[in-house]
C-alpha cells in the first residue's frame, strides 16, 4: 500500500504542475525509498525523528522544521521542497493508528533529496513548494489509536481547535496560504471498490464545503485532482481505486480546508493488500 500511496504522492506535484508523470517508472522504483519499519504499527515518533534528520540530510534544498509540539510535548515536523510559488501542504497520521500516508511521505522527500538534479525533480522544484507535516498526532501514534493524549479526534476539532495539534495545522496553513491541501487517512476494514467487488486500495475524496455540498472554483480544482489521480492510478491498479463519499462535516479537516479556500483532497489507503511487501 505504501508504494501506491508513494505514487500518488508523487503523482500530486505533476497534476498540480500539468506535467506528464510516468508513474509506472516510478512505481518500478519504489522499492529503493522504502522509510518505513517492518511493522507499520511500529512508525512512532522517535522512529520518524530519527529517519526525518536522515532525509534533511540527503540534500540541502530539503528542509525540517518543527511547527509545534503534541500534548505530551512530541515534536510536530514539516519537511519542505521546492522554491515554486504554487504552494501544497500534505499531512499525514492525525488519526494516530493511521501510519501509511507517513511512510509514504518520508520515502518521497527521499525520492526528491536522491534525485535533486533529475529533469523530473528540477521541474517540480522550480514550480512548487511542497509541505508536508509528518505525523501530526505523535501521542496517538505512540499509543496506536485515533485520538490524541486528551482524548479527542484532531479530525473533528477544526472548528473549536482544542487540540494543540489542530492549532499547529491551523497556524501552518494561514502561515502558508496553500493553494492545494492533502489530508492523509487510512480506512480500515476491508473495502471494496464499486461492484466491480475488487479490494479496495484508495479511496479518494473532494470534501464538500457546506451543506448543500455545492460546487465552487476552490472544490472544482480539487475534484479534478481526484479525477487526475484516478487516470493515473488506473493505469497501475485498475478497479481498485474509488470515489469517497461522505456528508459535510464542518469539524473536518478536510471540509474546512475546502471552506477556507484550499483545494483539498482527501485520500484514504487501505493497510492491507498484496501490492506492496512492505
Ligand atoms: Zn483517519
Amino acid at each position: 500500500m505504501k508504494a501506491i500511496l508513494r505514487i500518488i504522492i508523487m503523482a500530486i506535484p505533476f497534476i498540480v504542475n500539468a506535467g506528464e508523470y510516468n508513474a509506472a517508472e516510478f512505481y518500478s522504483q519504489s522499492a529503493d525509498y522504502i522509510v518505513s519499519p517492518q511493522n507499520l504499527m511500529e512508525m512512532k515518533h522517535p522512529f520518524i525523528v530519527e529517519q526525518l534528520k536522515i532525509v534533511e540530510a540527503a540534500h540541502p534544498q530539503i528542509f525540517l522544521r518543527e511547527v509545534g509540539q503534541s500534548v505530551e510535548r512530541r515534536s510536530i515536523n514539516m519537511l519542505t521542497f521546492g522554491q515554486g510559488k504554487t504552494k501544497v501542504l500534505l499531512w499525514s497520521q492525525m488519526h494516530g493508528d493511521e501510519p501509511t500516508a507517513t511512510a509514504a511521505l518520508l520515502s518521497v522527500y527521499l525520492y526528491f533529496a536522491r534525485n535533486f538534479d533529475s529533469p523530473f525533480v528540477q521541474e517540480l522544484y522550480k514550480n512548487l513548494t511542497i509541505h508536508s507535516i509528518v505525523m501530526l498526532n505523535p501521542d496517538g501514534a505512540q499509543r496506536y489509536q485515533r485520538r490524541n493524549a486528551q482524548g479527542i479526534d484532531i479530525n473533528r476539532d477544526a472548528q473549536r481547535l482544542v487540540c494543540p495539534e489542530s492549532r499547529v495545522l491551523k497556524g501552518i496553513k494561514e502561515d502558508i496560504n496553500p493553494e492545494y491541501g492533502f489530508n492523509l487517512h487510512n480506512m480500515g476494514g476491508r473495502e471494496t471498490a464499486g461492484d466491480g467487488g475488487k479490494l479496495l486500495n484508495i479511496a479518494l475524496m473532494a470534501p464538500p464545503f457546506n451543506k448543500g455540498e455545492e460546487a465552487s472554483p476552490t472544490r472544482d480544482r480539487a475534484k479534478q485532482l481526484v479525477v487526475e489521480i484516478k487516470r493515473i492510478l488506473d493505469q497501475l491498479i485498475e478497479g481498485h481505486v474509488a470515489k469517497y463519499k461522505a456528508d459535510y462535516m464542518p469539524r473536518a479537516f478536510g471540509d474546512a480546508f475546502q471552506h477556507w479556500g484550499v483545494s483539498t483532497v482527501l485520500i484514504e489507503s487501505g493497510l492491507t493488500d498484496n501490492t506492496d511487501p512492505h
